[in-house]
C-alpha cells in the first residue's frame, strides 16, 4: 500500500478456510478490518495480524458500511444475521448459493434497508491474493454498490460484474461449476478405463490435456449455434454418426469391467434427440440435443 492508497474500512463476517483467505489480503493491503466468526477461536490468528475482532455479528455489522459475508451456504448467513439491523450498509454476499437464494437475499437485505450484491468466488483459498493464478469473483446485484466498493473487492482477486439482477453472479459461478463437474466425469471415465491394462495414468495425462484442450472448440461452437439456431451447417460430425460412435464409448466401458453410468446419460441424450425426427436431425451438430434438457 501506498501512502496515496486510501485505507478502506469493512467487515468480513466468516472466517472458514476462505473467510479467512479473504481477510489475510486486506490486512495486508492496509485496510481496516473487522472480523466475526461463529467459533470465536478462529479469530485469533487474523487478530494477531491487525484485525479488529467483534463480539457478535451485530457489533461486526455496526463497524462499517461495507459488510462482507462468507458463511457455508445460505441458511447461515440467515442464522448469523437475521434480526440483524442492515439499515444504511452495503452487503455483499460471497457465500456459494443458488440463483434463486441470491434474488431472495436481495429482497432480504433491501427490506432491511441494506443495499446486496451477491458473489460467486472462481478460486480456492490458495488462489485469493495471488494475481497471477488466475482467480476472480463474479459480482451481481446493486451496480451502485459495486462500483463504490470495487477497489477494495479487487483486492483479494479480480471482480467480474455480470448485471443487476442479484441471481447472475450464482447462475454465472454454477454455469461454469457445471461445465467443469462434467469435464470431472470424463476424465474418470477414462482412467478408469485403463485400471488394470499396461497403461500408466501419467502417460494418459498429457494426452488427456492435449485433447480436452483441442476439444475445447465445442465451447464456441454451441454458442454460434444456440445463438443462429443453426444445428446443420458446415456440420463435419453428425448426430447420426455420433449416436453410432457413442455406442463404441458404451461397448468400450462392458469390455473393460467398467460402468458407463457417468457417459450413458449424455449418450441417452444425443439418442433421444436423434429419435425424435431421425431426417431432420441426423444431419445436426450434437450442440441441438441440449435443447432438450430444459425443462
Ligand atoms: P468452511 O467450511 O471452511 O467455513 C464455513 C464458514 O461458515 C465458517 O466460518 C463457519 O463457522 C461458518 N458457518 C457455517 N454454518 C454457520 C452458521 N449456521 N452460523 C454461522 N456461521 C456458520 O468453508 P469455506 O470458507 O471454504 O467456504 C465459505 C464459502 O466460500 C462457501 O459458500 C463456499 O462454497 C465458498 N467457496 C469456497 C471455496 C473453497 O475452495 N474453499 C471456493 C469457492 C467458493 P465456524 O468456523 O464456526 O464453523
Amino acid at each position: 500500500m501506498t501512502d496515496n492508497t486510501p485505507r478502506h474500512s469493512l467487515t468480513l463476517i466468516g472466517l472458514g478456510d476462505m473467510g479467512t483467505a479473504l481477510a489475510r489480503t486486506w490486512l495486508a493491503a492496509g485496510h481496516r478490518l473487522t472480523v466475526w466468526n461463529r467459533t470465536a477461536a478462529k479469530a485469533g490468528a487474523l487478530a494477531a495480524e491487525g484485525a479488529l475482532v467483534a463480539e457478535s455479528p451485530a457489533e461486526a455489522v455496526a463497524a462499517n458500511g461495507l459488510v462482507v459475508v462468507c458463511l457455508l451456504d445460505d441458511a447461515s448467513v440467515g442464522s448469523a444475521l437475521d434480526g440483524i439491523d442492515l439499515t444504511g450498509k452495503d452487503v455483499v454476499n460471497l457465500t456459494t448459493g443458488t440463483p434463486a437464494e441470491g434474488r431472495a437475499r436481495a429482497v432480504w437485505a433491501e427490506e432491511r434497508g441494506a443495499r446486496f450484491v451477491d458473489g460467486g468466488i472462481m478460486a480456492t483459498p490458495t488462489m485469493i491474493g495471488v494475481p497471477e493464478a488466475g482467480g476472480y469473483v463474479f459480482y451481481s446485484g446493486s451496480r451502485a454498490l459495486f462500483d463504490t466498493h470495487r477497489a477494495v473487492l479487487e483486492v483479494p482477486a479480480g471482480a467480474r460484474f455480470v448485471g443487476e439482477d442479484a441471481g447472475h453472479a450464482a447462475l454465472h459461478d454454477v454455469a461454469l461449476l457445471s461445465a467443469m463437474w462434467g469435464m470431472f466425469a470424463g476424465i474418470s471415465q477414462a482412467y478408469a478405463l485403463i485400471e488394470g491394462e499396461d497403461i500408466a495414468p501419467k502417460d494418459l495425462a498429457p494426452l488427456l490435456s492435449e485433447w480436452l484442450g483441442a476439444m475445447g472448440f465445442f465451447i464456441g461452437n454451441a454458442a454460434e449455434r444456440l445463438t443462429s439456431r443453426d444445428f446443420t451447417s458446415g456440420v463435419v460430425s453428425n448426430l447420426a454418426m455420433q449416436v453410432v460412435g457413442t455406442g463404441t464409448m458404451l461397448r468400450t466401458a462392458d469390455e473393460q469391467g467398467v460402468s458407463a453410468e457417468l457417459i450413458s446419460p449424455y449418450v441417452d441424450l444425443l439418442r433421444r434427440r436423434l429419435a425424435a425426427d431421425p431426417a431432420a436431425h441426423g444431419a445436426e451438430d450434437t450442440v441441438g440435443a441440449l435443447l432438450l434438457l430444459k425443462r
